[in-house]
């Protein structure tokens, strides 16, 4: 019943990003029309996106609900905020990177040190930034938009509300809605980035009392089954970089060994890694099970 007004919307990422995902978005049309997500804004997005709202007569939107402050998943929302009217929701956590887009990459920076000590050239990650710089300059940031702490909006005889799920960003949230639940990057099939390893398997938790996960990449829905394997890949890959840094290593050696080598051309994939495995690495060392000395990660501990 509810899903039937639950329509998906698919907006590619543009090929300035160099691999062919895409973003989903959806379109709830009941009492009110909601967004969940706008994909990445660009000249090709704006129009596709358009259109296809109108062909679903769509374009009356009252709010675009934001899972989380990344350039992928509110990239449109200020084009179509212009051309709607609509209003923006977004957590407060999440919200700054709205203002501010360079906020949307803030983890970046939080990478950068950590990767320079651990065997990465300056330039090369350099590179990386400027690519993302690239894509962030393409879009304009919304003229307003609405934090909020928990939302609540009534869609006549269903109530749609904010549950909080950080781990992928800080304010990540999911909008349940009956059994189904929205929820970002927060769950992704395989596997999704990790920015705080112990909010994201708590988040986990939480999203296994919902029937469907939809996803903002990938397969969507995911089950309950899915949301499992995904926690299983994650402490069998804790487990992998534990074992690793048994001798002791540094963090490139650690990407490589467990990710190989990646291909430069795919360039949000080669600093994803890097990000990753210090989400793994960080958790285990606040967990007592590794020591960092200098640029070097070591094992103190034999398992989990
Ligand atoms: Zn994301």
């Amino acid at each position: 019943m509810v899903n039937s007004m639950i329509i998906p919307i698919t907006v590619p990422f543009p090929k300035e990003w160099g691999r062919g995902d895409s973003t989903h978005s959806y379109l709830i049309k009941r009492e009110l029309t909601i967004l969940i997500d706008a994909g990445l804004d660009s000249v090709d997005n704006r129009t596709y996106l358009r259109r296809t709202l109108k062909d679903l007569d769509g374009l009356n939107i009252d709010y675009i609900l934001v899972t989380h402050g990344h350039l992928d998943h509110f990239g449109l929302a200020g084009y179509l905020q212009r051309e709607t009217g609509a209003e923006i929701l977004v957590h407060e956590l999440d919200g700054p990177a709205l203002k501010d887009y360079t906020k949307a990459i803030s983890w970046y920076d939080e990478v950068y040190d950590f990767a320079v000590e651990g065997g990465y050239e300056p330039q090369e990650l350099e590179k990386i930034r400027s690519k993302l710089l690239i894509a962030i300059e393409m879009m304009h940031c919304p003229d307003t938009f609405r934090t909020f702490r928990e939302l609540e909006l009534d869609l006549g005889g269903c109530t749609l509300k904010s549950l909080a799920l950080p781990g992928h960003t800080p304010g990540s949230v999911g909008y349940a809605f009956g059994e189904s639940i929205f929820s970002g990057d927060v769950a992704i099939e395989g596997s999704t980035v990790i920015g705080e390893f112990r909010q994201e398997m708590n988040s986990l938790q939480k999203l296994k009392s919902f029937k469907n996960v939809f996803t903002g990449h990938r397969k969507t829905p995911l089950t309950i089954t899915d949301i499992e394997s995904l926690e299983t890949h994650f402490v069998n890959r804790l487990e992998q970089v534990l074992r690793t840094v048994r001798g002791g290593m540094k963090l490139r050696e650690v990407v490589n060994s467990i990710y190989g080598e990646i291909p430069e051309e795919i360039f949000i994939r080669s600093i994803i890694p890097i990000r990753q495995t210090l989400s793994y690495l960080k958790y285990l060392e606040e967990e007592g099970y590794v020591v960092k000395k200098g640029p070097l990660w070591i094992a103190v501990k034999e398992s989990l």
